[in-house]
């Protein structure tokens, strides 16, 4: 079975054969995996930053964001059949504690994560519990729904931020910036603006038919956002960056009362006067992980449905499994939107 892992840090990432896995266990559910996104969270991983190097035990097989074939089932399994096709909630929270059992499963804290503390999705099979499986509708295409697990970040951003009629400044253009702009947009936002320096990304926003991109490279970026929000500033920031001082020039824009949504990971400690920029402004601050199970899941299910141009705008690339390197590669430079790995390309041939 080829496998895309990530070995001693020294090593990198690197592809492997692997012998195929052992039948499913009671609840569980083999997966034959058609196609996967390349998360940040997997770029992280190869980049071996502090937060990899310190949750990840060598060797793993990473990636968490699939659609496949259901190819074995467990005992006590109901509900799916073989040759099903499928997403799953790459979480696998424990469903006792008192977070999983009022709706917030998606901060558990005895969550693993395929590709992260177990064997991910990188794979031609991964083995996942039936609860955490998505049905897909036979109309969307596998690369869309390679990417539910994305898509999801950022209708839970958008959705738990409340847009609608509001002015809205997304701070970083990745692929979940992107949807997050195309969800805004599609949720009655008054106005969407994307700030991103990177130019290939700036014009897949553009492409979104957005309100406004500005590079915050650029001298005229915050009187662009002012003029676009009639001299008060976005009264919804969403922070997909990870970066402090993105954050601290977001705050310095955003209108008395504003809410901030962080979603990015910053590298380590953010400085930032919270006397200043989030207390004496009112401003509502919170971070977004994961997404609600499975409420998320349905909001992104017909959101892809009505807006398919909007999800293929954002998808750049489909690469055989075996160019991965390629796939990390343009993530390095930024010169990409969503990177998604076809595993078919294995067996036989590229997926639709
Ligand atoms: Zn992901
Ligand atoms: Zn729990």
């Amino acid at each position: 079975m080829f496998t895309i892992a990530k070995a001693k840090s020294e090593y990198g990432i690197w592809s492997s054969d692997q012998p195929a896995l052992p039948a499913p266990g009671r609840g569980m559910v083999m997966v034959d995996v058609i196609a996967a996104g390349i998360c940040g969270t997997d770029f992280h991983i190869y980049k071996w930053d502090k937060w990899s190097s310190g949750r990840i035990k060598t060797p793993m097989t990473i990636g968490h964001e699939f659609v496949g074939l259901i190819s074995a089932i467990g005992d006590e399994v109901t509900g799916f059949e073989v040759g099903q096709r499928v997403s799953a909630e790459c979480h696998i929270a424990c469903g006792e504690c008192g977070l999983c059992r009022t709706g917030n499963a998606h901060i558990c804290e005895k969550t693993e994560i395929i590709g992260v503390d177990k064997a991910g999705a990188f794979a031609e099979q991964v083995v996942i519990p039936a609860t955490n499986l998505w049905k897909v509708p036979d109309i969307i295409p596998d690369r869309q729904a390679a990417v539910f697990d994305p898509v999801g970040n950022a209708m839970h951003m958008v959705s738990t931020a409340e847009v609608t009629a509001r002015d809205v400044l997304i701070v970083g253009g990745g692929p979940i910036g992107l949807f997050a702009a195309a969800i805004a947009k599609a949720h009655g936002a008054r106005t969407v603006a994307v700030q991103e320096p990177n130019q290939a990304r700036a014009a897949i926003a553009e492409s979104l038919d957005l309100d406004l991109v500005v590079n915050p490279r650029h001298d005229d970026s915050r009187s662009k956002i002012l003029e676009l929000t009639n001299g008060h500033g976005p009264n919804v920031v969403l922070e997909v960056s990870g970066n402090g001082r993105a954050l601290n020039d977001a705050l310095d824009v955003a209108a008395p009362g504003a809410t901030v949504a962080l979603l990015g990971i910053p590298g380590g400690p953010v400085e930032l006067d919270l006397g200043a920029k989030v207390v004496m402004k009112g401003i509502r601050l919170f971070g977004v992980t994961g997404r609600r199970m499975y409420e998320t899941w349905y909001q992104v299910e017909a959101f892809m449905l009505k807006n398919p141009d909007l999800i293929d705008k954002v998808i750049t690339h489909i690469l055989p499994a075996r160019e991965f390197a390629e796939g990390f590669k343009l993530m390095e430079e930024g010169a990409c939107g969503k990177v998604v790995l076809d595993f078919q390309s294995l067996k036989t041939g590229a997926v639709k």
